[in-house]
């Protein structure tokens, strides 16, 4: 955009948007899992279907990162997913952090799981992101078993400290892992700075309990030029009943629980008036910021046939 007045945003029902700093273009993620509290093991199918009536009234277009099994227990929700005009990536198999599963289980997991996703949406599956953001200074052998696997990108490094994950010295904006036999590009969590803290701010729980004035003053100073929010279909379920997570205590689980209207009417508030777009239609531009080429035409068309599948 050339110079001149900033982009008209409205504001949020309450009179106060938070997002105004935010750029007009940017990306709307979810990872597609089970809330580990749900003892049904079924709530997220509503819930995901809720998100894509969200996106739909804000007329945007997004990533899903979506569990493998997830897919083949629900394979109408992947392919509703791809025919409303989202992205279909992976989040991998079983949820489990990429320490836990280690090389040879990341390719057994990342292998099925892009090929069940593949054959449900009928889309190339360019993207992976890794559970909870596992790839950390420890876990840096997973660069090459993803590109083996056959993606493109992945979504899968949070550059702060403090977390139960999180790379503190991988760089903030997109760049390429240096591999030997492949490339893939990584698109880290977009952080801002609050007090000493960097924060993924524009994430579920962060939507969700941040006051609305620090939201603001964040998103004045996002770090890395590209902008992507991620949620999860359970940071949107304000139905579900109230339950002790497995592992966790009252407080915590409560904490999981609680304020989830808000992630809704932020989400809501963060979408209008920008344009939403894939991460595999943003690769060039992510590609750019890590210095790299352009993608050749055959594999951008690749990525970006999600968009008109
Ligand atoms: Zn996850």
């Amino acid at each position: 955009m050339s110079g001149g007045n900033p982009p008209m945003i409205p504001r949020a029902g309450n009179g106060f948007c938070p997002f105004v700093a935010i750029p007009p273009r940017l990306t709307f993620t979810a990872d597609i899992e089970p809330n580990p509290a749900d003892p049904t093991g079924r709530r997220h199918l509503a819930a995901t279907a809720a998100l894509l009536d969200l996106l739909e009234e804000s007329g945007a277009r997004g990533t899903f990162f979506i569990l493998g099994e997830v897919a083949e227990d629900a394979p109408w929700l992947v392919r509703d997913i791809a025919a409303r005009g989202h992205e279909v990536a992976s989040h991998g198999h079983t949820h489990r952090p990429l320490e836990t599963l280690g090389p040879a289980g990341l390719r057994a997991e990342a292998g099925r799981a892009r090929a069940t996703l593949q054959h449900h949406s009928g889309q190339p599956v360019p993207g992976f992101r890794a559970p909870f953001f596992s790839l950390t200074a420890r876990t840096e052998w997973a660069a090459a078993v993803i590109a083996e696997a056959g993606h493109a990108y992945s979504s899968s490094v949070l550059p702060a400290r403090g977390f139960g994950h999180g790379h503190p010295t991988a760089p903030r904006r997109p760049f390429a892992w240096t591999l030997d036999r492949a490339e893939l590009l990584e698109i880290p969590v977009p952080l801002a700075r609050l007090g000493p803290a960097r924060l993924p701010f524009l994430g579920g729980m962060y939507l969700r309990y941040l006051p609305a004035w620090d939201l603001r003053a964040m998103a004045g100073r996002l770090e890395g030029p590209l902008a992507w929010t991620y949620c999860h279909p359970y940071d949107i379920d304000v139905e579900e009943p109230f339950r002790r997570a497995p592992g966790l205590g009252l407080l915590s689980s409560a904490f999981l629980w609680a304020n989830r209207r808000n992630t809704l009417h932020r989400l809501r508030a963060l979408l209008r008036g920008r344009t939403s777009v894939p991460l595999a239609e943003r690769l060039d531009e992510a590609r750019a910021l890590a210095g790299l080429p352009p993608q050749s035409k055959g594999s951008a068309e690749e990525a970006t046939a999600a968009a008109d599948w």
